[in-house]
């Protein structure tokens, strides 16, 4: 059988070979390709590692000759020699998978070294000193690595001889300790392995060869793959490389750099640099390095070569490379470049800059931004600069960070916030209830709850900084104190949180506010110019559809009424609503309502004037609006009871919270939506009045709106078909008072399987649909989401059962078929229909990109997220050209 390649000289392979080479192997053979300075080397493939697992973890027939041919062009192009006693080839083994993974293996400096080869090294480099260096070194970094040794154990005989000498700094030590220290060295591998420290040159490339392979598959490496979706069957490459000495004398040095800098994105030459040194040296902070500029002074020969390198790297990549170098002797070597790792700011920076350059297309700068990353850009956050006091953790609920008061309750909250302070709500978690105080405060931070707790999900809608579940924080609503650890906050003290990191910070912290630079602004505008689906935003109140406005929403897909109804001073009257006895008593609370819900729909479409803006009548059960049943059997019962057995109750109430914590809210689906509208009409009926009456009045004004009345929840055609009917009606009504026509559309969300596989029938009825995934996630998966989030779902997610939680990656093979067949029945029946989504999915980039392929209109999202929409709906147009 032929064998096949398994080792490439770098002179043989380029940057387009990546699988085979790994991405480390695939650049080393570009850069020697282009003419760099990379000392010679060769990769053995991912290949050759697939089948050294195939054969029960043997090398692949033929490796072994190949490599020994390749090392022989090395020694030929370097003109040393591997295992020589007068000029010995070292060389460095290096892993480098297809996609960079950290937890691999680390790399091997100096090897070929043995008792006969050092005293080679020493003679042609005629430096006794910096051979045995290299000598420790080796030892103590292939111990560890191939042969299991811990890296401390070699530390602290080190760290003995320093003393023992009364020296700071190894590079103190001289010849003769280094000479006895690797005897040390030795005694100790023999110590803990039982054999003795390999002094065959080419054994000792095969043992790290084969545990490169091996750490493919060690427990870091396997954890990572899986968490990251990178496929097990990829393997990894190993670089061979002959070895260039940074640690040779002050005219070597080591160091590292971006070709911009990767956390502004300025373009400038950032990076770091050690004289006389070898290896991660610079990362290990041994002696603090030096900026890289100032290797102008020291070297001014090699510095302008090294820039003219990285002006050369980074056009040939077309993007920001890192890049690792060494000089040895007043020379410069390569010893790596990828892409450079970048903040959101900095990615857009370098996206903007390098279209001005003419170096990428606009295309090219839209699909360099990672949608996702840029959530970075849109909260205000700490001042990096700023030292902090962590003083516990949380979950990242909500990102952005906020200083302010510590505040325990919503109506003091709301109350300081009206008179103009910074107040943060800190709760063990919020209701409803809270809402006003919510709205008010800097930031929310409670001790109890999860990602998708009421604070979490109302201060993300909001776009407010929150830190939930952190549990050590105790709070003391009685003495309005809260302690961590043994620290004691009294309200009106102040606290930070940074709800992008989870961290509650001691006292005031500095801010810095969102950056939407210029250069993002016009990325944004690039991408407006490319993508196919309209962008709106879910919004409540005129504030948030302003914001919206300002981030460049095409419109409202989706406003709540019942926010409305739950303002303080409504919730009575809501509540009056839905106690009412007869027909007079609602109709009176109605009556009430109404002109606070036109007040509402009036402020919403002037904000949004000249844009659709999508209604939605009322939508939750109505027991949502009124105290708890639980509450009130307390309340109940403390009216009862006088004198009480105190442990009794001590125990029933750990009793409650044990429920509490396995009671499951399985989706409400039942007497709430168009169910409502059917049964009590009249509530429908006045929503649709307010509606109505506003669009008539700023119509008066000379506004021009785009109402869309949305029916929630609808199953059956014939719901939507009624109350569509009561809708028109009241429509009519108004158009005879005001003497006017109206003009509005009604539509439908769809967030029922049934709606879906009916779809073709609903759309007889309707002139819109809303694709509402929330609950279409929920009645497909037949769970509701505070259920599976809280208890389950993160198993199915770590065992692989499903990739990824479907609340907030639109789950395309369930969910998504009942929209492809709703969209499907839909346009058959009307080929105009207007389609969006409204869910939370909006504003995900791989759901937007599953919205685009549907063939929706728009997607809607919450204001916070436009931009990343705006963006990902570009990255999907694009995507979907390609295709
Ligand atoms: P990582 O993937 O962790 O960056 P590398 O394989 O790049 O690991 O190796 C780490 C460092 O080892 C390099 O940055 C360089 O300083 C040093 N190194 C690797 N190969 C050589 C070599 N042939 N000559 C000199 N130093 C080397
Ligand atoms: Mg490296
Ligand atoms: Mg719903």
């Amino acid at each position: 059988m032929e064998s096949r390649k398994y080792a490439y000289l770098f002179a043989e392979g380029n940057s387009k070979m990546r699988e085979l080479l790994g991405g480390k192997g695939a650049n080393l053979a570009e850069m020697t390709d282009i003419g760099l300075p990379v000392p010679p080397g060769l990769t053995i493939t991912t290949k050759a590692c697939n089948s050294y697992y195939e054969e029960g973890r043997n090398f692949p027939q033929g490796m072994e000759e190949q490599l020994k041919e390749a090392i022989k062009d090395v020694e030929q192009k370097t003109g040393k020699e591997f295992g020589s006693q007068n000029n010995p080839l070292l060389l460095s083994v290096r892993s480098g998978s297809v996609v960079s993974m950290p937890g691999m293996m680390d790399t091997i400096l100096n090897l070929g070294l043995t008792d006969e080869t050092i005293k080679g090294l020493a003679q042609s480099t005629n430096d006794q000193r910096f051979a045995y260096d290299c000598y420790r070194r080796f030892i103590q970094m292939f111990s560890d690595v191939v042969m299991g040794v811990e890296h401390y154990q070699f530390e602290s005989i080190l760290e003995e001889y320093k003393m023992k000498r009364e020296v700071k700094f190894d590079y103190e030590l001289t010849a003769d300790d280094l000479k006895e220290l690797v005897e040390d060295y030795k005694v100790l591998v023999k110590r803990n392995t039982g054999r003795t420290f390999p002094q065959k040159p080419i054994e000792q490339l095969e043992m790290a060869i084969k545990a490169v392979f091996d750490s493919w598959n060690n427990h870091r490496a396997r954890v990572y793959r899986k968490i990251n979706n990178i496929p097990d069957h990829l393997g990894t490459a190993v670089n061979v490389q002959s070895m260039v000495f940074g640690n040779m004398g002050n005219d070597c040095g080591t160091g590292v750099a971006f070709t911009r800098n990767p956390s502004t994105g300025e373009n400038l030459l950032y990076g770091e640099y050690l004289i006389n040194a070898q290896g991660e040296d610079v990362v290990a902070g041994i002696r603090t390095p030096e900026p890289i500029a100032s290797l102008e002074q020291d070297m001014p020969h090699v510095y302008q070569q090294f820039v003219d390198i990285c002006n050369k790297l980074e056009s040939h990549y077309r993007d920001m490379q890192d890049i690792e170098f060494t000089i040895e002797g007043g020379k410069l070597y390569m010893l790596q470049t990828r892409s450079g790792k970048r903040t959101a700011a900095a990615a857009v920076k370098i996206a903007y800059d390098m279209v001005d350059e003419g170096v990428i297309t606009k295309e090219e700068a839209i699909m360099r931004i990672d949608p996702l990353q840029i959530d970075q850009l849109l909260h205000r956050r700490i001042d990096p600069e700023a030292k902090l006091t962590v003083i516990a953790k949380g979950l990242p609920a909500s990102p952005g960070a906020a200083s302010g008061k510590v505040i325990f309750d919503a109506n003091k909250a709301e109350e300081l916030g009206k008179a103009g302070e910074k107040v943060l709500l800190v709760r063990t978690e919020t209701t409803p209830d809270d809402i006003h105080g919510i709205v008010i405060a800097q930031g929310i931070l409670t001790s109890r709850g999860g990602m998708t707790s009421h604070a979490a999900v109302v201060a993300r809608g909001m776009g407010k900084p929150c830190v939930c579940g952190c549990e050590a924080v105790k709070i003391d609503y009685k003495e309005k104190v809260l302690t961590i650890g043994d620290k004691v906050i009294k309200e009106g003290e102040m606290l930070s949180i940074d709800g992008s990191a989870g961290n509650v910070v001691d006292g005031n912290v500095p801010m810095i506010d969102p950056e939407l630079s210029s250069e993002f602004l016009q990325i944004l505008q690039w991408a407006d110019e490319k993508r196919e689906l309209n962008i709106r935003a879910n919004a409540d109140t005129p504030n948030d559809a302003t914001k919206a406005r300002e981030f460049g929403a095409e419109g409202i897909g989706l406003c709540r009424t019942e926010h409305m109804f739950m303002a303080q001073e409504r919730l009575p009257i809501v509540q009056d609503m839905i106690l009412a006895e007869n027909q007079t008593e609602r109709q009176e609370a109605l009556d009430k309502l109404l002109p606070m819900q036109q007040d509402d729909f009036y402020g919403i479409l002037k904000s949004m004037a000249g844009l659709p803006v999508t209604i939605r009548l009322l939508d939750p059960p109505l027991h949502e609006f009124l105290p708890s049943s639980e509450d009130l059997i307390t309340e109940i019962t403390k009216l009862k009871i006088t004198e009480s057995d105190l442990e009794l109750l001590a125990e029933k109430e750990k009793l409650l919270k044990q429920v509490r914590v396995i009671s499951e809210f399985n989706p409400m689906l039942g007497h709430r939506g168009c169910r409502l509208g059917v049964t009590f009409p009249e509530v429908y009926a006045m929503q649709a009045r307010a509606i109505l009456q506003a669009v008539a009045d700023l119509r008066a004004e000379g506004v021009e709106v785009y109402p869309e009345i949305m029916i929630p929840l609808v199953i059956h055609r014939e719901e939507l078909k009624r109350l569509k009917q009561l809708v028109l009606d009241v429509a009519a009504q108004v158009e005879q008072e005001r003497g006017i026509t109206l003009t509005f559309t009604v539509g439908t969300m769809i967030e029922m399987p049934r709606a879906c596989v009916t779809a073709d029938e609903i759309a007889q009825e309707a002139q819109f649909f809303s694709f509402g995934t929330n609950d279409l996630t929920q009645t497909t998966f037949g769970f509701s989401r505070d259920d599976a989030e809280g208890k389950f779902l993160h198993h199915y997610v770590d065992q692989g059962i499903i990739e990824n939680n479907p609340f907030a990656v639109l789950d395309r093979d369930g969910v998504g078929k009942l929209m492809k067949t709703a969209v499907k029945l839909g346009r058959e029946a009307k080929p105009d229909l207007k389609m969006g989504i409204c869910g939370e999915h909006g504003g995900d980039p791989s759901s937007i990109e599953f919205c685009q392929q549907l063939g929706l209109n728009y997607v809607s999202c919450s204001p916070f997220r436009i931009p990343i929409a705006r963006l990902a709906a570009a990255q999907a147009a694009i995507n979907n050209k390609d295709q």
